[in-house]
């Protein structure tokens, strides 16, 4: 069987990938912090993990997949505290939408979702351990914190040095009386709000909760063990939360925390990283305003290499429906009665095995979604061809619909025909309200323009009784 490989962020470099026991991959995956709705930008690595996923799949292993959810952390209590209401209220709606997106994006369920709050004393064990071996503290504020002085390795991961990137917002909020500035926070002491909203568990050192990187590192080994074969997120977490993910890790259990770290690029909008902060996020709930089908999101995140930035614009979302489009009709073509029965061609057959193999070693070379896509439209265009000469045979187009099946598998970018039907269907709605608009303001002009771009769609409509109803013709 061909070679799998993926670029480790540890190593720098591209390397031959297997899981440890040779069957099933373990992978954790760092999930949303539920505040707020995930933005496009967080869907793009949640893609990027759901491709991970299924060629994984693809390759013949089992996947087991963990994404934890961040349901307890500065800005989660701030818009508790706010609505006056606990961190659970403000979080359990949040964590519905993440789900209803990631359905509707058609991103595969993780085999876990743990909630940091359901993992307390877990991240309290592992704090004791790191106190045990003395590489953690509690200083004056009664937060107790990583010493990374004392754990030789640390930086490993981000190359500390040769970075870039600049030490997060997210260490700069906390509170410091730490023996090093660098030093991150385990458990933070309790502090009025926490109380108020929740989020402060009682500890052996006092009333507290978990700092933010403790989280992923308890749930981690405690789901998938002490040594995990992948660990995925976007680029900005290699530093400081992976960083620190592999300090805590590594230094209580002495062993490799992950074997691999594979890191996706950001999704910006006019040259940004697409942020709250910044302003510039979109939502999947606008993408269904707009009637972007998720196969056509699908087709846009993966036509960019995932360790490549990738921009928003409505350009290349359309020019992507547009590609889905294609791919449509070409699947409704191949899969529909008439394709069996002309039958195809000796060549068919060899564009469909062409096709697999093409894009099986791009997307075994450490995901090439571009490349692969490239192979899927090449496919498209030779089979239609071949299509056209109704050879005859059926095998050929048996075996050009296992090809496609396969090759769509993973990318998963046919519109299927329900969401079809529902974008008509609000089109429809649509139109129909302007058209009432238009009748109300007796600009009948107007209204027969609209009947008539309906009919132009195949939509016959009928008015009865104050009401218009509306049929295919
Ligand atoms: P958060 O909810 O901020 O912890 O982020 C969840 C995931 O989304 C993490 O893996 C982040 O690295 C990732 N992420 C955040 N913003 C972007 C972006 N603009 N493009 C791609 N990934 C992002
Ligand atoms: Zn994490």
């Amino acid at each position: 069987m061909s070679d799998f490989r993926l670029y480790n962020t540890l190593s720098r470099q591209v390397e031959s990938f297997a899981p440890s026991d040779g069957t099933t991959v373990r992978m954790y995956t760092c999930g949303p912090t539920v505040y707020n709705p995930a933005h496009l930008g967080n869907f793009r690595t949640f893609l990027f993990e759901d491709l991970m996923r299924r060629v994984l799949a693809l390759r013949g292993w089992k996947v087991h997949q963990v994404m934890n959810l961040t349901d307890v952390d500065d800005k989660i209590i701030k818009r508790a505290q706010e609505q006056g209401k606990t961190i659970t209220q403000v979080t359990e709606p949040v964590i519905q939408i993440f789900h209803r997106d990631r359905e509707y994006l058609r991103i595969q369920p993780a085999e876990a979702y743990p909630k940091a709050t359901d993992f307390i004393p877990q991240m309290i064990t592992l704090v004791e351990r790191l106190v045990e071996r003395g590489v953690a503290y509690q200083a004056e504020d009664r937060s107790v914190y990583f010493a990374i002085a004392r754990f030789p390795t640390y930086g490993k991961l981000s190359r500390l040095d040769t970075r870039e990137i600049k030490s997060g917002a997210r260490v700069i909020q906390d509170d410091y009386s730490k023996e090093n500035a660098q030093d991150f926070a385990l458990w933070k002491a309790a502090k009025p709000e926490d109380e108020a909203t929740g989020a402060a568990w009682d500890s052996p050192w006092g009333r507290g909760r978990p700092g933010w990187h403790l989280e992923c590192s308890a749930m981690a080994m405690d789901l998938l063990g002490e040594t995990l074969d992948l660990h995925c997120g976007g680029i900005d977490l290699i530093f400081p939360h992976h960083e620190d993910e592999i300090a805590q890790s590594e230094a209580a259990t002495g062993v490799t925390f992950s074997r691999v770290w594979c890191h996706g690029a950001f999704l910006l909008t006019d040259g940004a990283k697409m942020a709250k902060r910044v302003g510039n996020v979109a939502s999947v709930q606008v993408l269904r305003e707009e009637k972007f089908s998720a196969a056509a999101l699908r087709h846009f995140v993966f036509n960019t290499h995932y360790r490549k930035e990738l921009n928003l614009s409505d350009k290349a979302l359309e020019a992507s429906r547009q590609a889905v489009r294609r791919i449509g009709d070409f699947a409704d073509r191949l899969n529909g009665e008439s394709a069996l029965a002309l039958g195809g061609t000796a060549e068919l057959g060899t564009a469909a095995d062409e096709a697999v193999a093409a894009a099986e070693k791009a997307l075994f070379d450490d995901l090439n979604g571009p490349e692969a896509l490239a192979a899927l439209f090449d496919f498209v265009r030779r089979a239609n061809a071949e299509l056209d000469r109704m050879g005859g045979d059926r095998a050929s187009v048996e075996r050009a619909r296992a090809a496609f099946a396969r090759i769509n598998g993973v990318l998963d970018i046919v519109p299927d025909r329900e969401s079809a039907d529902a974008v008509l269907e609000s089109w429809i709605e649509e139109l129909l309200a302007l058209r009432r608009d238009a009748r109300a303001r007796r600009d009948f002009a107007e209204s027969d323009r609209i009947r008539d771009e309906l009919k132009g769609r195949g939509v016959v409509i009928e008015d009865a009784g104050g009401e218009t109803r509306w049929k295919l013709e």
